[in-house]
């Protein structure tokens, strides 16, 4: 078997590229871990080639062992750009080296996959949707399901994601079921001709699967395997990790999800038993509308007898509909989507009532009544404090990871997120161990420690020559209510000298707003506002519209590349710390100041680095690319905690004077005019998260 440096020399010949030294420590570095089972952070900044730097030897390890490597990413964008662009032309190049085509697969959570038995059969009446009882939106929704079953006929893969343009996600529920709802290939009688199993089989035959971060979530939370058998997992755009495994982790109880409980018990059980479900779906509506939004430290009265009302009462049906039987598809089917429900609203009412059982401190789940306006109703919502404990024993211990992202150290060190993903900090690395033995990995008595080193392999841009970072320290420290008017001159001056060229992200859609409309009142450069049209079009014609600006928010902070003299200038309106009422990153910030830790760097300050380097890492996207990264709230330079957000960006060229930034916006338009007209961008690229 070559050697991983052959490899990726072969690879980057075949593709028509050159090679990179962030690129070759990298690919190493992964190939060290996989034989040393220590686990590895690589920052990688932009322009290193990272889905290379572990596709190569992720494949090497693949081939010569036979085994399955998954590799996971957070945004669909990346998920596309591995499976349709950078794996296919891997497997073509290294096949005459490898001795046989390296295959690959992609695999997602079942809901994304069409379901033919309930596309036979029909989805059960839904209440818990309020557009159901819009006639408009009934006729909107039935075509939207015939859609689907015209495509039905022509898809071969049944993966939502193919179906373009999309359909809501009301009318895809018509025609999907969860893992839970699934009737299992062995019972159903389409299971032999099902996609979603189909896309099992063919991950389990492959040698690299590409998944999301929420099915390996999935499969770490589940006592049953979602993922096929590996021993290395790759995660890519790991910086958002910790939010991905959050989200799946949490759980929502509303008084519609029990009334759909009730009506999904139908005719399966005696009409008493569900009738208490319904009295107890009633009560619990009527108590939640008391709670007010926000985060629940205690569990009050009415709150606690409605949710043990409904707990009993679903515990009551599910005892009624009893064990599984033999029984004809149709009704295994009825009884399958019955019990789903009702497990998951018994075990979501248990999970809200232990919640509270500790003292704070000593709590695993946070509580919250969310506070969406209508007609959205409100819900109580069940997270995880901490997700370190799940990934330390249900990832870490289990297999060789190797997590990546352009952004992992923050303030100039890999411990601050370490300690989310549930590993010791480390500082400085680990030494590596010896090279060229068949294997180096560590003793069995330091299992429970997972053993780990993080590696900084850098940029190929020189980000201190290419781009500067202006902190507009002149202005007031941003208010609560809206931009101020001096945010809105700044901002309005420095996209004039920069003439367009410009993406603002702004930590609120009332701000990017505000912004848009008092940028289109003073200047005569296109300004467009995320929300106008669907984001891919709006990045795209941004990309194409050399003077045009685009505002917007967090989807914005992190999915747009758009390369070339388009995108010169990029705008922060504030450190974009979590709101203070946010009842996760509030109650994360008090129990680690109730372990005498500082909550506030931790928590809020953490979370705003990981944005503003996101942000931040939207400016230089190829070696050519110059600009200005203007961060409008003075505190980056005034405040304590600057210097560790500022400490989490690239190395840019630093400036806190208006006149030498619009002097260089000035230069750098002039330069971008007087250059020859450029093809429109055909790398611009909008990866919004999913
Ligand atoms: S096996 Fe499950 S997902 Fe597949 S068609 Fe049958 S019920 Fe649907």
């Amino acid at each position: 078997m070559p050697s991983v440096r052959e490899l990726l020399g072969t690879a980057v010949e075949g593709l028509g590229g050159t090679e990179r030294t962030g690129q070759i420590e990298m690919a190493e570095a992964v190939s060290n871990a996989i034989r040393t089972g220590q686990h590895l952070a690589v920052q990688a900044g932009t322009g290193t080639g990272k889905s290379l730097g572990y596709l190569v030897p992720a494949i090497r390890h693949a081939v010569e062992r036979e085994a399955t490597v998954v590799v996971s990413t957070a945004t669909i964008a990346l998920q596309r750009q591995l499976v349709d662009r950078d794996l296919p032309r891997l497997a073509t190049t290294l096949r005459s080296t490898l001795g046989r085509t390296p295959t690959f697969a992609i695999l997602k959570g079942r809901r994304n996959y069409l379901c033919l038995h309930r596309l036979d059969t029909g989805a059960p009446e839904e209440p818990d949707d309020q557009s159901l009882f819009d006639p408009f939106a009934v006729s909107a929704l039935g075509k939207q399901v015939r859609r689907l079953h015209e495509w039905a006929e022509q898809t071969s893969t049944g993966d939502r994601d193919e179906l373009v343009p999309g359909v809501t996600e009301l009318a895809w529920r018509q025609v999907s079921v969860s893992a839970k709802e699934c009737l299992g290939a062995t019972r159903c009688p389409v299971g032999n001709d099902c996609f979603a199993e189909l896309a099992r089989a063919e991950a389990g035959r492959a040698d690299i699967v590409v998944t999301n971060h929420a099915l390996l979530a999935i499969d770490a939370l589940q006592e049953y395997q979602v993922l096929p058998e590996h021993d290395l997992v790759v995660i890519d755009e790991a910086h958002d990790l910790v939010d991905r495994v959050t989200s799946a982790a949490t759980a929502e109880l509303t008084s519609t999800m029990v009334t759909a409980a009730v009506r999904r018990c139908g005719r399966l059980i005696d009409q008493a038993i569900t009738d208490q479900l319904a009295e107890s779906a009633e009560g619990f509506g009527l108590v939640l509308d008391e709670v007010p939004a926000g985060r629940m430290d205690a569990l009050d009265q009415p709150v606690e007898g409605a949710l043990r009302a409904v707990r009993d009462a679903a515990h009551a049906c599910i005892t009624a509909i009893g064990p599984e039987r033999r029984q004809e598809a149709e009704d295994a089917s009825r009884r399958k989507l019955a019990l789903a429900l009702l497990d998951e609203v018994h075990d979501t009412a248990v999970r809200l009532l232990d919640a509270f059982d500790a003292d704070t401190s000593q709590r695993y789940d946070v509580v919250w009544r969310s506070g969406e306006p209508a007609p959205r109703l409100p819900a109580l919502r069940v997270a995880p404090l901490s997700v370190s404990g799940l990934l330390r024993e249900r990832l870490f211990a289990q297999r060789t990871t190797v997590l990546t992202s352009a952004t992992l150290a923050l303030g100039g060190s890999f411990d601050v997120l370490a300690r989310q993903w549930g590993l010791p900090p480390t500082s400085p690395a680990e030494p590596r161990p010896p090279e060229g033995t068949a294997t180096a990995k560590a003793p069995p008595s330091d299992q429970s420690v997972p053993q780990w080193t993080g590696i900084d392999v850098g940029s190929p841009f020189d980000h201190g020559r290419s781009a500067i970072l202006y902190v507009a320290r002149q202005l007031p420290p941003p208010g609560r209510d809206g931009l101020p008017e001096s945010y809105l001159d700044e901002l309005a001056s420095l996209v004039e000298a920069a003439r367009g060229r410009t993406l603002g992200l702004f930590s609120s859609m009332r701000a990017a707003k505000q912004a848009t409309e008092a940028l289109r009142d003073r200047l005569s450069y296109p300004v467009l506002c995320q929300g106008d049209d669907a984001t891919g079009l709006l990045v795209r014609q941004f990309a194409d519209e050399q003077t045009s600006c685009l505002f917007g928010t967090l989807s914005l902070w992190q999915g747009v590349d758009v390369p070339g003299s388009a995108l010169q200038l990029v705008v922060m309106d504030r450190i974009p710390f979590p709101r203070p009422d946010d009842p996760l990153a509030s109650a994360r910030q008090r129990a680690v100041e109730a372990r005498g830790g500082n909550g506030f760097l931790t928590v809020a300050a953490t979370h705003a680095a990981l944005l503003l380097a996101q942000g931040a890492g939207r400016l230089l996207r190829s070696s050519t690319d110059r600009g200005v990264v203007a961060v409008l709230d003075p505190r980056l330079a005034t405040a304590r905690y600057g210097s560790f957000l500022r400490a989490s960006l690239p190395p840019f060229w630093e400036t806190t004077d208006p006149d030498v930034v619009r002097g260089a916006l000035r230069r750098l338009a002039d330069a971008a005019a007087s250059a020859k007209p450029e093809a429109p961008s055909g790398s611009a690229n909008a990866g919004p998260s999913k």
